[in-house]
């Protein structure tokens, strides 16, 4: 027999037990992290998710495992980073996002949304450099929850070709490995940006605010 609390505790580890360890690879992910000071205490010293984060992004999980195209959590690694294609078939790449805000426009993709864009550039970047082609590029925004927002769709799909340069995403992709690596070869972690505030984005979502802000 179990008891209900067993039955929880069940599937908490079980959350934790399919957690990938990436401390010692670099990740597309890494590259377009709003804080470099974050990457370098996820790789170095990292702190596990809160539960209640965990439990929140089980509905984006099961989102990954509705397969769209040919190729789905498609694994590439080029010049030592690695990521993993959501969806991608003959040149076309379709990266799913779970959001608390799905955008309108494609204004404000680029907006609010401009890391998820520099994302499936390198991506593409990646493909191409692999000999794969590239045709043509998706973010599926998908709203977490109910959608309660007049006139605000809970799912909405933007083609963002238009807005992927292939020769500056390469360019801007090499630039931040580069800086990304002598990051992680220091003992010490960057300082917090000056315009960074623990009540503000990216902060304010950071699991290392504490560590960042408390001095303790
Ligand atoms: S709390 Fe802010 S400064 Fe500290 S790691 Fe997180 S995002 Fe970076």
């Amino acid at each position: 027999m179990l008891s209900e609390v067993e039955v929880e505790r069940l599937y908490i580890a079980k959350l934790y037990a399919d957690e990938e360890d990436r401390k010692n690879e670099i990740h597309v992910t890494d590259l377009t992290a709003p804080c470099s000071r974050q990457v370098f205490y996820e790789k170095k010293s990292p702190t596990p998710e809160p539960i209640e984060n965990m439990l929140r992004m089980t509905e984006g999980k099961l989102l990954h495992k509705l397969f769209l195209l040919g190729q789905s959590e498609v694994e590439i690694k080029w010049s030592g980073v690695k990521g993993r294609i959501d969806e991608y078939e003959n040149g076309i790449i379709i990266e799913k996002k779970f959001v608390d805000f799905v955008p309108n426009n494609i204004l404000e993709v680029q907006k609010y949304y401009t890391h998820y864009i520099e994302q499936v550039a390198f991506y593409a970047v990646m493909l191409v450099n692999q000999g794969y082609e590239f045709k043509q590029a998706f973010l599926l925004f998908v709203k977490r929850g109910e959608q309660n927002e007049r006139g605000r769709k809970p799912l909405k799909a933007f083609d963002i070709t238009p807005l992927i340069d292939l020769n500056k995403a390469e360019v801007e992709f090499l630039n931040r490995k580069g800086m990304l690596e002598a990051v992680l070869a220091n003992d010490e972690p960057p300082e917090i940006p000056p315009n960074f505030s623990p009540f503000d984005y990216p902060c304010s979502y950071c699991k290392y605010s504490v560590r960042c802000y408390s001095g303790v």
